[in-house]
């Protein structure tokens, strides 16, 4: 894999025309919709699509990234911010939810688009890009002592160029009740070689203990190349979890889940949270019953090792934490 990340991106794949192309797609099988990919375009790295079964329309990895026409079904219980973040924006970027943590949104950009995602809506072009736009909310954090933990998310923190990365993690590590740092990023899992020297230099220099969180739904998203890109996180001081989100089709079995716990406590990655969708407007059509949740739960526990058990939860609007998820 000699492409840097930057021309990674630079060639991703940008039209489900394309992506039915190199798949060896056709025929009736192939109905997208075009409504849903001009809201919200196509965007797969050839490094991801290499991990799709040719010629499977129903590949785990192919769902999460093709256009439907299911997206532009209607339900009012689907919204725009389903998880009231614009209540909560203190500074340009600057998400101030729950107690001792704040999230910073450096880039609107990701590595990869998901069709079932909750940002699909964030009006991310007025998204801070340079330390200039991110002065208020650096200023914000150091007037805040409670603050302990800063989590870099997006879109893809990671999209950024690491000079900038670097900057803003020399300023964090300058804030004395500052203790951590958080990444939020599904980088490393769409275009491995994101895990590259710069990176893991800013990386290893920060005084912060360090937090990788990774977005992994399905164990064939792992391949040898993100393995190596774990692996370079870990070495660098990280520790690496993984977030996943309950998907219709993609994942939603104990078979499948199982699957993916043991491959990621295999490389080192603890599953953190397991996610019910967001309800977001555009994919109603990914959403999985609760209680069908709470059933694979409760095999994946009777399954794994608890450290390999991640935690069912939902996102609330106001709530003063993410809420697991019980029986009603
Ligand atoms: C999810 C989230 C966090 C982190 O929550 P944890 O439970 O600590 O992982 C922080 N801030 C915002 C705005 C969030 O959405
Ligand atoms: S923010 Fe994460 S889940 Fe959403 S599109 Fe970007 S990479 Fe996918």
């Amino acid at each position: 894999m000699d492409r840097t990340w930057q021309n990674a991106m630079k060639v991703a794949i940008r039209n489900s025309t394309e992506l039915f192309e190199l798949l060896n797609l056709s025929g009736d099988a192939v109905r997208t919709s075009k409504e849903g990919e001009g809201q919200f375009p196509v965007f797969v790295p050839l490094e991801f699509l290499r991990r799709m079964r040719l010629g499977d329309i129903n590949d785990p990895l192919l769902l999460q990234v093709l256009p439907r026409p299911e997206e532009s079904n209607v339900d009012a219980k689907f919204d725009f911010d389903p998880v009231g973040d614009a209540q909560v924006e203190k500074a340009p970027g600057l998400l101030h939810k729950y107690m001792g943590r704040v999230l910073l949104i450096v880039s609107g950009a990701c590595g990869v688009h998901c069709r079932y995602c909750f940002r699909r809506h964030y009006p991310y072009s007025a998204a801070p890009k340079s330390i200039d736009q991110w002065l208020p909310a650096i200023e914000y954090i150091e007037r805040d002592p409670s603050i302990h933990e800063v989590i870099l998310s997006g879109g893809d923190p990671l999209t950024v160029v690491d000079d900038h990365l670097a900057e803003l993690v020399e300023r964090f590590d300058a804030i004395p009740h500052l203790t951590r740092l958080r990444i939020h990023t599904r980088m490393p899992v769409v275009i491995p070689q994101r895990v590259d020297q710069k990176l893991c230099g800013w990386l290893r220099r920060t005084r912060l203990s360090k937090w990788v969180v990774l977005h992994i739904n399905h164990v064939q998203e792992i391949d040898e190349n993100v393995v190596e890109a774990i692996n370079k996180l870990r070495l660098a001081g990280a520790t690496v979890l993984n977030q996943a989100v309950l998907l219709r089709g993609v994942n939603d079995t104990a078979d499948k889940l199982e699957a993916l716990c043991q491959r990621l406590v295999d490389c080192g990655v603890m599953p953190y949270y397991l996610h019910q969708l967001d309800r977001v407007a555009g994919a109603t059509h990914f959403e999985t019953d609760r209680v069908l949740g709470l059933k694979i739960m409760e095999e994946l526990a009777t399954r794994l090792p608890g450290y390999a058990v991640p935690k069912y939860v939902v996102e609330i609007a106001g709530e003063p934490s993410k809420s697991m998820i019980q029986l009603p």
